[in-house]
């Protein structure tokens, strides 16, 4: 299963290695965060571009040799753009936080007021949490969901922007099930002249399958990651109008990178043309579908949905009702092999590390092939392990089906299938 050559030169990591490979084979992944890239995915991230030194842009580098790094992020850019309909693209941030951080310092001096979604209510840290760099340099005012029906308040955000014109508004969210009304935040933008960046991380996939709006023409600034649902390597893109792209371009390199990952901008590439494709769309619409269904299963199970249901590939789920926390829960249902997080839910009464609610996402489960049917079973395995106290023999028995429903839809990530992702083999056409 592993590669040779580690094998014999490192048989630590090489062991590792391995056993990571059981571990996502035979884990009903449910965090919301993860996915499984393609094998062609893997393979353009685990290659000699990673040898490159190519700081600056295509046909402006600092080093020489660049030509075949020019090509592959030249696709990269071009790929993005088409997909989300953008006037430019930068596909060199290392990461999701990255890409932020480079918005806010092509636009914001540091004591600028933006608006973001709390952290408690879905948001990310990155959009003003006191703990990271947003919110150590900016006037950080969170907006959050209405108490009663969970969704996004926008009269508050209204208020709020109208209370302290902020230079920036900050909209997406890791924990929030609804559609965002970005044609609506655009309006509130507008009326006190503030920007707007739109976060897609987590929605990014759905929108580039067409499943969910796409907020690029109403916002200023699109940053995403490429490992949600998006299927690529680890890292992230800022899309943008035309005439911020010199700001954003410079912001990223040399503002606060150096050398772009190589290996990782070719990767993007890959993904970005597997986003293209039919199979793509279709996974990404049934990762919707298979979202409902489970929160409807568990639902009907006894558990509490946060705001009663979901737009997109997540939701959240209110332990409250059943005297179980986030903590409690996620740490019995990995024990059974099944993988989420806990999450706070709006207002939560429990301390951060506890968390009153768990996050569920079924973007791994699809792409790995799972259909309405397997929702149905793993929320029977969720809701049979919350059940009782945990028992040694009761857990292996739930373990033990968990792996036979894994085992029935493999990823296979090393020896196996080609195409859009480990899914687009085992599907009949
Ligand atoms: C995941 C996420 C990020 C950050 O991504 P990293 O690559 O982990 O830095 C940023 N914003 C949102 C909304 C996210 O969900």
């Amino acid at each position: 299963m592993v590669p040779e050559a580690l094998s014999q030169t490192d048989p630590e990591v090489a062991a590792a290695l391995e056993a990571e490979v059981t571990r996502q084979s035979d884990t009903l992944v449910l965090i919301a965060s993860e996915n499984y890239a393609s094998r062609a995915v893997l393979e353009a991230t685990g290659s000699v571009f990673t040898n490159k030194y190519a700081e600056g842009y295509p046909g402006r580098r600092y080093y020489g040799g660049c030509e075949n790094s020019d090509t592959v992020e030249r696709l990269a850019i071009e790929r993005a753009k088409k997909i989300f309909g953008a006037e430019h693209a930068n596909v060199q941030p290392h990461s999701g936080s990255q890409a932020n951080t480079a918005v806010y310092m092509a636009m914001l001096t540091p004591g600028d007021t933006i608006l973001g979604m709390d952290l408690s209510h879905g948001g990310h840290l990155t959009h003003g949490h006191p703990l990271n760099f947003s919110g150590r340099f900016f006037k950080v005012i969170p907006y959050g969901v209405h108490r009663e029906t969970e969704l996004l308040d926008y009269d508050q955000l209204d208020r709020l922007a109208r209370q302290h014109r902020p230079k920036l508004i900050v909209a997406g969210a890791s924990a929030y099930a609804r559609i965002i009304d970005y044609p609506r935040i655009r309006r509130i933008a507008d009326e006190v002249g503030a920007l707007v960046m739109a976060d897609i991380a987590h929605v990014a996939g759905l929108i580039a399958a067409g499943v969910h709006p796409n907020p690029t023409a109403f916002a200023d600034f699109v940053t995403t990651t490429t490992h949600k649902t998006l299927r690529g390597p680890r890292g992230a893109i800022i899309l943008c109008r035309e005439r911020y792209a010199k700001a954003i371009d410079s912001a990223v390199f040399p503002g606060m990178q150096g050398g772009p990952l190589m290996h990782a901008i070719a990767a993007k590439a890959v993904a970005f043309r597997e986003a293209m494709s039919d199979a793509f769309r279709d996974d990404q619409k049934r990762t919707i579908e298979n979202a409902a269904a489970l929160a409807q299963a568990l639902a009907a199970g006894g558990l509490r949905i946060v705001s009663g249901g979901t737009d997109t590939h997540l939701f959240l789920v209110d332990l409250r009702p059943r005297r179980l926390t986030g903590r409690t829960t996620e740490q019995r249902l990995d024990r059974v092999g099944i993988a989420l997080n806990k999450n706070t839910i709006p207002f939560d009464p429990e301390k951060p590390m506890i968390c009153s609610g768990v996050r569920i996402g079924t973007p791994a489960v699809t792409t790995r092939g799972m259909r309405l049917p397997q929702m149905r079973d793993i929320a029977k395995l969720v809701l049979e392990t919350l059940e009782a106290e945990p028992e040694a023999r009761r857990e292996a028995a739930l373990r033990e089906r968990v792996v036979a429903l894994c085992r029935a839809h493999p990823i296979d990530p090393w020896l196996g299938r080609r195409g859009t992702g480990p899914a687009a083999a085992a599907r009949p056409s």
